[in-house]
């Protein structure tokens, strides 16, 4: 990738995703479970950019969904329907409505009273909501605290005794169908074992189940799959896929994975440029034109990313920290990073971006948004502009000029 023909045209800071590799991704984890029925529904906030929607779209991905935004990103997109999951722990009656109406492929409950809820909805909008139960299955993923969402003390799913309690009621209403099972125990998972647990909580579940005359369709084994970021020794789809099969034995279900960090997280990389070098003592601090609006991982999970200096043939030099310029000292990108000597304008390419990058930015500083860039085919495309200042302010003006204050 020519970076620096890439920061001429599109400006910087910008994400830029190789797309080849996003295909790459998503055909290895289809191949995974090529023995069985299986859909891939892409977990849309990981990177949640219509394009990016498109292309896993046209894949023959599905999309699963934490809000009815993200429905309608997945609808605008040209997902189908049927391809189309809803998750999370706090469904408003508005987005139970929509995702009803809209007729998508089910709804995934984590709680009693969320069952409730949807059973009055359906009622009153008189469609049947074809429903999904997410299970805690109380296993521990062995992943960062923030991003553990398996074990008891985490706010999703239900135990599997009300779990079983769901799927009975579920069955003796009018208004609700019972079609899957789901679970998701974190993210950047490294390790099998804990898959290896919960799939077999949830098969265990599903056999229990078929003996009431409850037989679903779907298993839905959730996302979380991690991937290297530095030296990381991670989950082959294919062992992923055995781990669940096995577990599974003879039921005719369509499995159903949840990727989200898996397809995207290596697509990505953030071209940003250097401003100034600064040392405070020794302390050398590298200032960049991108910051943690545009990237938080660093700052909220303390997360790694690699950090090369482009078109540099010089040495490194000694370690820096790369920071933005916001108003926090959280506000890096990269601690202790090996670079050589580097000049205002110079190029910096932070990479494993793809996933969580972008979805997670914000306007904190009233920063703009950066645009995005797609590599398809060997050539570049835009597929978001780069914000400007009136996209920041226009929610407020109207009020200002309404005359509110
Ligand atoms: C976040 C999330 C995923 C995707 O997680 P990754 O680690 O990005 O694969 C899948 N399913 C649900 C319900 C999620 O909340």
């Amino acid at each position: 990738m020519d970076f620096k023909s890439l920061a001429l045209k599109y400006k910087t800071p910008l994400y830029i995703y190789d797309f080849e590799h996003i295909k790459e991704q998503f055909e290895s984890a289809k191949e995974a479970f090529q023995a069985k029925k299986s859909l891939i529904c892409y977990a849309v906030k990981a990177n949640s950019n219509l394009s990016v929607l498109r292309y896993l779209g046209k894949l023959g991905a599905g999309c699963d969904c934490v809000s009815i935004g993200e429905v309608k990103r997945a609808l605008i997109a040209g997902i189908s329907k049927y391809k189309i999951i809803f998750s999370g722990v706090g469904k408003e009656d508005n987005e139970i409505a929509y995702a009803l109406r809209q007729n998508i492929l089910m709804i995934n409950v984590e709680s009693e009273e969320e069952l409730k809820r949807i059973e009055t909805i359906a009622q009153y909008m008189k469609i049947r909501a074809r429903i999904s139960v997410r299970i805690n299955p109380d296993v521990n993923a062995k992943t960062h605290p923030y991003i553990s969402t398996g074990l008891k003390k985490n706010k999703f799913g239900v135990n599997i005794e009300t779990a079983k309690k769901l799927y009975i009621y579920a069955k003796n209403s009018e208004w609700l169908e019972p079609v899957g099972i789901h679970c998701h125990i974190g993210s950047q998972i490294l390790d099998i074992e804990p898959y290896k647990e919960a799939t077999a909580i949830m098969a265990e579940l599903v056999k229990n189940l078929k003996a009431l005359d409850i037989n679903l369709k779907f298993f839905d084994v959730g996302g979380g799959i991690g991937i290297r970021y530095k030296d990381e020794i991670t989950i082959k789809p294919h062992d992923f896929a055995q781990a669940v099969l096995a577990n599974l034995g003879e039921s005719d279900a369509t499995v159903i994975c949840e990727f989200g960090r898996f397809l995207v997280g290596n697509s990505g990389y953030l071209l940003t440029q250097v401003l100034y070098e600064k040392k405070n003592g020794n302390k050398r601090f590298v200032v960049v034109d991108a910051a943690m609006n545009d990237l938080i991982r660093p700052g909220f999970y303390d997360a790694y990313h690699e950090i090369e200096a482009v078109n540099k043939t010089e040495q490194k030099s000694s370690t820096a920290d790369v920071v933005g310029a916001i108003c926090e000292s959280s506000d890096f990108l990269g601690k202790n990073v090996l670079l050589p000597h580097l000049n205002h304008g110079d190029l910096l390419v932070v990479k494993g971006v793809g996933a969580y990058g972008f979805s997670m930015s914000s306007n904190y500083n009233t920063r703009k948004r950066c645009a995005e860039v797609a590599f398809v085919e060997g050539k570049p495309r835009l597929i978001r502009r780069r914000e400007t200042f009136e996209d920041l302010i226009g929610c407020e003006v109207e009020c200002l000029v309404r005359g509110n204050i």
